[in-house]
């Protein structure tokens, strides 16, 4: 499936960074991918854009043809979203119980899953950074989505039993600050499952800079070892870690594919990954 990249006109605001996981700032190039590149923390191996484009850079690619893109793709992008939440045993974690429960999708885009959530009974919300993508699932879904970023939509405390973002956290410049958010508004015990990009899985090591997820929209790339160690650093309790994806669509024989997606699921050298962790 292809992968949304913005191409932005003429030059953005950057700035460099320290590590967000380990807080080094001793960097080697890695990945020259044309135009920007990724970078690899000597102390923890974390790859990231360094320098990288600023928030208000960031802000304008969430365009109309950004939405455009996750309108065409929105089943495509749910499916994905209910496979992921079935591999962490989602459905098991939270029997039917006639008990009131909040979930939070942050990056909700038009807000399929919101809305399939509020279905199952849930008291369901979105946040969206891409407003014409949250107005559209705000009129023509009828959710509760609020326009901006998870921080300007300044949620109570321990407001959300669980807290959701898929394919959200590589995009953000400071994935540290939003997990001390999304802490502070998960109740004691809540969940909060991450889906991203799984740099240490096989597509990445194989492909590298051409590795579809290597673009120029994603600031950090995160490895199993480097995702959970930010996590635990803001005090979440690893519950679950889970892979998909072996082999990209026509990059071999139908065979090669089945058989390495079904090892990069047992393996967890999947090319996406899923990780369930717990405010302690
Ligand atoms: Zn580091």
């Amino acid at each position: 499936m292809k992968t949304f990249s913005t191409v932005p006109e003429g030059p953005e605001k950057s700035e460099e960074i320290h590590c967000p996981v380990c807080g080094g700032a001793d960097f080697k190039k890695k990945w020259d991918c044309g135009g920007f590149s990724f970078s690899l923390c000597r102390s923890c191996r974390l790859i990231l854009q360094n320098p990288q484009p600023l928030f208000e850079a960031l802000d304008k690619r969430y365009d109309e043809e950004y939405f455009r893109y996750e309108r065409e793709n929105d089943r495509i992008f749910f499916n994905l979203m209910i496979k992921g939440l079935s591999d962490i045993g989602f459905d098991s974690l939270y029997p039917e119980s006639g008990v009131e429960r909040n979930f939070l999708d942050i990056g909700c885009a038009t807000g399929f899953l919101v809305w399939h959530m509020q279905n199952k009974g849930w008291s369901s919300r979105g946040v969206e950074i891409c407003g014409p993508a949250a107005e559209w699932g705000i009129r023509e879904r009828r959710i509760d989505i609020r326009i901006g970023t998870v921080e300007q939509a300044c949620f109570a405390d321990e407001s959300f039993d669980v807290v959701h973002c898929s394919h959200l956290i590589e995009h953000l410049n400071d994935p540290a600050s939003f997990l001390d958010e999304v802490y502070r508004i998960l109740k004691p015990g809540g969940r909060f499952i991450c889906t991203t990009p799984n740099a240490s899985g096989l597509q990445a090591r194989f492909f590298k800079s051409r590795w579809r997820s290597a673009i120029g929209d994603h600031m950090f790339l995160f490895s199993i070892e480097t995702l959970s160690r930010l996590l635990v650093g803001k005090s979440f309790t690893i519950e679950k870690v889970k892979t998909w994806g072996g082999l990209g669509k026509g990059y071999g024989p139908a065979y090669l594919k089945v058989f390495l997606d079904r090892m990069a699921k047992k393996l967890n050298f999947g090319d996406v990954m899923i990780i369930s962790s717990r405010k302690s």
